[in-house]
């Protein structure tokens, strides 16, 4: 065989090295060819692709759950709330159909991130929690607040992505497929709806910052959080597929709410179901022109195309909350006990009491498991050392429990 200018020859085709196909060492008595080298580069592309191909279809192609499996899934660990649900069992499902769709599909689907409105502890962090854990997707919650406009004391906008990164090991590919939960969306608001009055660094700089990453780019995220610092390796996150649900209680957007139903009801001579509307639940009503008057710059709001309420919680929905959800706070109770051979049980009017007292000092559903917390204390202490095989929990134990630690002094209001 002949051996070529160098006298190497090519390990795996046999190829003489030549000027036209020169043969490299690769490692010790292992000789290839360029040829070889872009045919073996090749196929390791075309593998990847394959790989990856086949990965995203099973994690969210095929199997995208339908928007009313979706909204089960919901019922299953949220208590009320129909409308939010309905609408992000909706825009989730979307969503994801088209991160799935054909690339060379000429209708381009526009992504729709969600915004939720609704009084604090009335559950949108746990919607969307519960939404991610259903999907199986990389999911973050960021509160808006520690965002800051460059220059000032505080997180870079970008570092929002930092956390999504660290949920799924920096797997870049995965957390372009996730969902961050924007918490507190409210305080990034501009104080005044008129931006010419005064500057809000607070407000419109975040927003803008906050825009890019809503609309889809390729933005430049430090991998440990925090300021961006010029000597720092940068992780490029393409935010086209991330679903952004946002989540703010917007107090006092009630009378803007108010002020503009109230516009249109005096105008045509309908004043008494204006003031109905009043008494029920205004949060409904909102509309993205609500937002707008509350200091959200249009942009933003164009960006969160799907707006939703949350209703507050009533009695009859705390008391639910108690014992409903799949992981329910008497459920984990009880399986406390249960570990421990057991069994835990609550009368009903023990439950009532517990809810009378979270709704007595306005503590919401955060407030049901502080309470339940103070209750259990001293018999998580006890009964796993007694010879108790039941044991029961009524109204009377609560009441003295509560007491006992000073519930009234340590309640903190929600
Ligand atoms: P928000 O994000 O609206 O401030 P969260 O979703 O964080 O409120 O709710 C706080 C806690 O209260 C949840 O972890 C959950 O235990 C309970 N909770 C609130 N709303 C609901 C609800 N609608 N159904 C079930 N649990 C709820």
């Amino acid at each position: 065989m002949a051996k070529g200018r160098s006298g190497m020859i090519c390990s795996m085709c046999g190829s003489p090295d030549s000027a036209a196909n020169p043969v490299v060492g690769i490692f010790d008595g292992l000789n290839l060819c360029t040829s070889c080298i872009s045919f073996i580069d090749n196929a390791r592309d075309e593998q990847l692709k394959k790989k990856t191909k086949g990965k995203s279809q099973k994690e969210s192609g095929s199997s995208i759950p339908k928007p009313k499996e979706i909204k089960d899934f919901l019922d299953k660990y949220v208590i009320g709330q129909e409308d939010a649900k309905k609408y992000l069992s909706v825009a989730v499902y979307n969503h994801y159909k088209r991160i799935n769709q054909p690339e060379d599909d000429d209708v381009d689907i526009e992504k729709s991130n969600i915004i939720l409105v609704g009084p604090t502890g009335t559950g949108k962090t746990l919607l969307a929690k519960t939404i991610a854990r259903l999907l199986d997707v990389p999911f973050t919650i960021v509160d808006a607040t520690v965002l800051t406009e460059a220059g000032y004391v505080g997180e870079d906008i970008e570092s929002l992505l930092t956390r999504l990164l660290q949920t799924c090991d920096y797997d870049v590919e995965k957390a372009e497929r996730g969902i961050v939960f924007i918490d507190e969306i409210d305080k990034i608001a501009r104080k005044s709806d008129n931006p010419s009055i005064t500057r809000d660094v607070s407000g419109e700089g975040v927003q803008q910052g906050l825009l890019k990453l809503l609309e889809g780019s390729v933005v430049l995220v430090p991998p440990n959080g925090g300021r961006k610092h010029p000597e720092q390796k940068m992780i490029a996150v393409n935010t086209k597929n991330i679903l952004f649900i946002c989540g703010g209680a917007f107090d006092g957007i009630e009378r803007k709410i108010a002020s503009r139903l109230n516009t249109h009801v005096v105008g045509y001579g309908h004043d008494e179901s204006g003031r109905k509307k009043k008494r029920e639940n205004l949060m409904k009503y909102v509309l993205p022109m609500d937002l707008k008057s509350y200091g959200l710059i249009p942009e933003i709001i164009g960006r969160l195309p799907i707006l939703t309420s949350l209703d507050p919680l009533d009695r009859d929905a705390l008391r639910r909350i108690l014992t409903e959800p799949k992981n329910s706070i008497i459920g984990q109770y009880k399986k406390l006990f249960k570990l421990d051979g057991v069994e835990l049980n609550f009368t009903e009017d023990a439950l009532d009491m517990i809810v009378d007292k979270a709704i007595e000092y306005k503590l919401g559903a955060r407030g049901l498991r502080s309470i339940v917390e103070t209750i259990m204390v001293d018999s998580m202490f006890e009964v796993p050392s007694s010879s108790e095989k039941v044991f029961t929990i009524d109204a009377g134990y609560v009441q003295q429990q509560l007491e006992q630690a000073h519930f009234e002094k340590t309640a903190i209001k929600d």
